[in-house]
């Protein structure tokens, strides 16, 4: 009821796009997932805030999307409202050393602005799929850097206020996780980069991308790292040393490039991804005594412990 009369609102009110019963693996990197209830394309920031004004009367569940790169939706789909940022959230102006960008924005647009600009400080970045929410949301990076680290500032829309600014340092930056998700939807925000040499950035971004391509599978559907690394330790290496390269369930199966990736071999099911996270959580727990987090965020209802 409450989802039917949601769309009914959202259609009425908005100039952007409302679908019901959007496959949502159309809308992710492991092409797996099923139907969204409800699918928003909110092109400009007045839609957005109607859309989450509505969704809150309505008591309807909802969340945000980037590019889906980090994201797994279960098989059954997910009951609330999926928002997609649209046009209006894809600009971006640079202003010195700062880089102000629609959360929107595909992050290698960015990283590829940066670097024709000669400006230096998202080289860590080139190669991570997704948009600057999602990069911002995940608090996205390398080993050694992470886009928190040069955050200027984030706007938010936050449901029942507005919009609000906050500096990069009223932010709680944590290794692959922000609390920004849970005080709002991430709008907009401005990096601070420096000057810098365009020929040692174009050698810098090279060699993070060959690294890339020699340690990450590459062109089979999957959504990065499945957990995070332990403290001061790999998952994938713990992974790697139980044997588990290529083992599989279904259509779900450990990378053999790197084991902390679980790729889509094809016909995988959100059940397989989800069965093989917890036998590697099982084994890598029995084999070390180790809690592997997962890095995944999952969307809709999988009966997780
Ligand atoms: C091949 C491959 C390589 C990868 N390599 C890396 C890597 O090197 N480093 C790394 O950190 N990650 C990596 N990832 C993971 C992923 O690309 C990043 O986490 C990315 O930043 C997610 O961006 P996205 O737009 O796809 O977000 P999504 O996957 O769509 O969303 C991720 C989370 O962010 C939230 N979110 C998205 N946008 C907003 C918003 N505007 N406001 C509030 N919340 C929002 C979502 O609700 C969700 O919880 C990789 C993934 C793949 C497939």
């Amino acid at each position: 009821m409450a989802v039917s009369s949601a769309y009914e609102r959202l259609s009425a009110a908005l100039s952007s796009h409302v679908r019901q019963d959007e496959r949502m693996s159309a809308h992710t990197t492991y092409r797996i997932g099923g139907p969204a209830a409800l699918f928003v394309v909110c092109d400009t920031i007045s839609d957005l805030s109607a859309t989450v004004d509505i969704l809150q009367e309505e008591e309807v569940e909802w969340t945000v999307l980037g590019k889906g790169s980090n994201v797994l939706v279960a098989d059954e789909g997910y009951d609330g409202a999926v928002i997609v940022l649209g046009s209006q959230f894809k600009n971006r102006t640079v202003d010195g050393s700062h880089v102000r960008a629609g959360a929107g924005s595909v992050l290698a647009v960015i990283v590829q602005e940066a670097f024709r600009r000669g400006m230096t400080g998202m080289e860590f970045a080139v190669g991570i799929p997704g948009t600057l929410g999602g990069a911002l949301a995940m608090n996205a990076g390398s080993r050694e850097a992470w886009i928190g680290g040069i955050v200027e500032s984030v706007t938010l829309l936050v449901p029942g206020e507005g919009l609000v600014a906050l500096g990069g340092s009223e932010i709680r930056w944590e290794y692959r996780r922000t609390d920004l998700p849970k005080r709002g939807v991430i709008v907009e925000a401005s990096l601070r980069l420096g000057p810098g040499d365009i020929q040692q950035i174009r050698r810098v971004m090279e060699a993070n991308l060959r690294r890339r391509r020699r340690s990450q599978p590459l062109g089979v559907p999957n959504a990065g790292s499945v957990f995070v690394n332990p403290e001061g330790d790999s998952a994938g290496r713990l992974i790697e040393e139980l044997g588990l390269k290529g083992y599989s369930i279904g259509g779900a199966t450990v990378s053999e490039v790197h084991a902390n990736f679980i790729v889509n071999s094809g016909d995988a099911t959100a059940s397989d991804v989800v069965a093989l996270i917890g036998h590697i959580r099982s084994a890598v727990e029995d084999g070390y005594g180790i809690e592997l987090r997962p890095e995944v965020r999952f969307l809709g209802s999988f009966g997780l412990a």
